[in-house]
């Protein structure tokens, strides 16, 4: 069985206290959550509010991510931060290619790649993000998008890399919209994703990676999405800046990661285990 991941993005919101706030109220209250090390929870702050949530969290199993990086190591880039410093900042996780800074800020496919190459060969877990627009979807070109985005991406990766790279299927369409994919949507998109990571690397290394649905998640999605077979975890936003709805999110994909583990055990069951 996959490991689910459930990742947080702040993006830009809070200051200095609402962070310390949420991340203490988060670590409260998943404190006597059973089985919190079944699925990996991931919470990615604005980086100058890294060290004060890195604090805040001490001691607990919830993770530190970043949202973004550059892929230099040091020198004269003004405004950027290197793998290095976020390790430094104690981030063990990191998202790339979201469609804010491929949309908002204008980055390539190429430069998301260098960066996705840099992340790994650093020592942080990358969550590669990638997804289409409404227009595109409505033109039919889902998969043509989805295909660009994951081969330019990944272009350059080892197979053992890709112990370190989630894959985040974000549809821009879905992403702070509340509109949701369906869980169909979502699931026949996962699933080309895996035969592509197939054809690139092998069909081990594609059952092996894991592929997180981002979108609108709210808690009462989260059950039906991740029943779906190829969805490994989910990447939220706007409602991560909640304590108590992020908390139950959470809680949630436990209870679901919980309840796969005994279903494998007790009926040698393939739910998320044979991908
Ligand atoms: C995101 O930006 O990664 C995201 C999933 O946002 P939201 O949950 O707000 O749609």
């Amino acid at each position: 069985m996959q490991k689910l991941i459930v990742a947080a993005n702040w993006k830009m919101n809070l200051d200095t206290e609402g962070s310390r706030s949420l991340a203490e109220g988060l670590k409260h209250q998943l404190s006597d959550c059973e089985n919190l090390d079944l699925i990996d929870v991931v919470v990615c702050p604005p980086y100058v509010y890294l060290p004060v949530v890195a604090g805040a969290l001490g001691g607990s199993e919830i993770k530190l991510g970043a949202q973004d990086v550059y892929f230099e190591s040091n020198g004269a880039f003004t405004g950027e931060i290197s793998v290095q410093m976020l390790k430094d900042a104690g981030c063990s996780h990191l998202f790339l290619g979201h469609s804010e800074r491929r949309h908002i800020m204008g980055e390539s496919d190429e430069l998301v790649n260098k960066k996705v190459k840099a992340a790994v060969a650093g020592g942080l877990e990358v969550a590669l993000c990638i997804g289409e627009l409404l227009e595109e979807r409505d033109r039919g070109q889902t998969e043509l998008v989805i295909e660009r985005q994951l081969r330019a991406g990944l272009a350059g990766v080892e197979a053992e890399q890709m112990d370190h790279i989630i894959l985040g299927y974000e549809p821009v369409w879905a992403i702070g919209t509340g509109r949701t994919a369906t869980p169909d949507q979502a699931q026949n998109v996962h699933v080309f994703i895996r035969e592509l990571l197939a054809d690139i690397f092998n069909e081990n290394r594609a059952g092996n990676t894991r592929i997180a649905y981002g979108g609108s998640v709210k808690y009462n999605t989260v059950a039906d999405m991740l029943a779906q077979p190829d969805i490994d975890g989910l990447l939220v936003g706007g409602e991560s800046l909640k304590i108590d709805v992020f908390s139950n999110i959470v809680k949630e994909s436990i209870r679901y990661a919980a309840y796969n583990c005994t279903a494998a055990g007790r009926h040698n069951s393939n739910l998320k285990t044979n991908k």
